[in-house]
């Protein structure tokens, strides 16, 4: 019996093909700069087993902070993104930066995924720009879960972050988990483990693991109390979301796991809640969760809507396409990034299929395309050497080979044309003055 957010334990160590869309998911972590966004994004790549060791951002040696300018600022200024397996699903996660100047990056990465995890400091809290970047989730309807990170810091306070989030940002959050304790190890009740609200286990990670290795018991009596009251609010949520749950509880009968895990899930994706969770990135606590959290709560391709765009002989025209890989092919340009063996052109890719030694239309250049090479990028750079064949609906990739199309453009079919809205740089930098 597997608690809900228990970690996986047999985590495959390279994405299989990404067939099954349902598995796929596309994420973006947003946060205030410092928040921890970076950390966190480490310590899942060290966990789902794609790299060996815990890049720390001090010491410019992580995966995502891989340009010269970035490492020296010691901030994420591009995004790049980088795959990982956990469990059944495959990750694509797009790193977005974090720094208020990079704001444009933020939103052309919200464009292109799915779901998000919004990082907060459990000691600064919400901050003026996790207020930018969340209003900018909400513009591109992004679901998203919640990570209070720095539960280990000094003055860390999960309550006052979670009561924040409604009157500050217009969210519902919903916690899943509970912190035991709060602050670093000198203080009297220090921060040592979370507890899974959905099965009532409290979970444990081992230091010595970085966080690999986690242990499940039951709760002990003196944290029962508490996370009756947290258990009892979440499931508040659930029986406003699922009928199903409120007529068990009308009939004063328990409420399945698995009800309570669908209600969740079925709120985060009509963006009425965000599950919360909590824990340090730096010391591994509570991110395998988090990733589970990931699989269980945040939208795959398949439950976002079809994407809409016109014809571009005919304006007036509109056209939509659903995230199948029988349907015409069409995808969004979302970032190039300059090599010498020919410019890394990345791609989400809506519909249809993507084949290596194809051509594609830029609707946008009125060009035809080349598509010489498809990569799957990831995580470790051992494992960048993932040329592939095609690349299915749903997914993310690079490619080399085209020439004219700029960041925002569409590529698709090259007689089934379609113009996706480009991505609107200026307009919406401005409207964030
Ligand atoms: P980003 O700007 O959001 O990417 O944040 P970083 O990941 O670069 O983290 C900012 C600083 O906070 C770094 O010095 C990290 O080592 C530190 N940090 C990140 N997560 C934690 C945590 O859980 N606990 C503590 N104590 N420090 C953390």
């Amino acid at each position: 019996f597997l608690c809900a957010f228990a970690p996986n334990r047999f985590p495959t160590h390279r994405p299989a093909m990404a067939a099954d869309i349902s598995k796929i998911r596309n994420i973006g972590i947003i946060a205030h700069i410092d928040a921890g966004k970076t950390t966190v994004t480490e310590r899942m790549l060290y966990l789902s087993g794609a790299k060996h060791r815990v890049g720390r951002v001090d010491h410019g040696t992580t995966d995502t902070d891989d340009d010269p300018e970035e490492q020296e600022r010691g901030i994420t200024i591009f995004s790049a993104c980088v795959k990982y397996a956990w469990g059944d699903y495959n990750v694509n996660l797009l790193d977005t930066p974090g720094h208020v100047d990079f704001t444009a990056e933020v939103e052309r990465c919200l464009r292109v995924l799915d779901g998000a995890v919004v990082v907060f400091s459990a000691r600064e809290g919400v901050e003026a720009q996790s207020e930018t970047v969340w209003r900018q989730a909400d513009r591109y309807e992004v679901p998203r879960i919640v990570f209070i990170n720095k539960m280990d810091r000094e003055g860390a306070s999960f309550e006052t972050v979670f009561n924040d989030i409604g009157p500050r940002l217009g969210g519902r959050p919903v916690a899943v988990e509970l912190p035991v304790g709060e602050g670093p190890a000198h203080v009297d009740n220090p921060f040592r483990g979370v507890i899974d609200l959905v099965d009532m286990k409290l979970l444990q990670f081992d230091p010595e693991t970085e966080g690999k290795q986690v242990t499940e018991t039951d709760l002990p009596d003196e944290l029962a109390d508490d996370a009756a009251i947290w258990r009892e609010q979440m499931l508040e949520a659930v029986y406003e979301i699922s009928e199903d749950a409120m007529s068990l509880a009308m009939e004063d009968k328990e409420v399945p796991r698995d009800v309570i895990l669908a209600a969740l899930r079925k709120g985060c994706l009509d963006r009425t809640i965000q599950p919360v969770f909590c824990g340090s990135a730096l010391h591994g606590i509570g991110v395998q969760p988090l990733m589970t959290g990931v699989g269980n709560f945040l939208p795959s391709p398949l439950d976002r809507p079809a994407v809409e765009g016109h014809d571009p002989k005919k304006p007036d025209k509109t056209l939509s396409r659903n995230p199948d890989p029988k349907e015409p092919f069409c995808g969004l340009v979302f970032k190039i990034l300059p090599a010498k063996t020919g410019d890394n052109y990345w791609i989400r890719i809506y519909s249809g299929e993507l084949k290596q030694n194809s051509r594609v239309q830029c609707p946008n250049r009125d060009k035809k395309e080349n598509v010489a090479q498809i990569w799957q990028i990831h995580a470790t750079k051992k494992d960048r050497d993932g040329q592939v064949d095609s690349v299915g609906a749903g997914d993310i990739c690079c490619v080399i080979g085209p020439r004219f199309a700029i960041t925002g453009d569409t590529v698709c079919d090259t007689k089934e044309l379609i113009e996706l809205p480009s991505i609107k740089f200026a307009e919406t930098v401005l409207s964030m003055a």
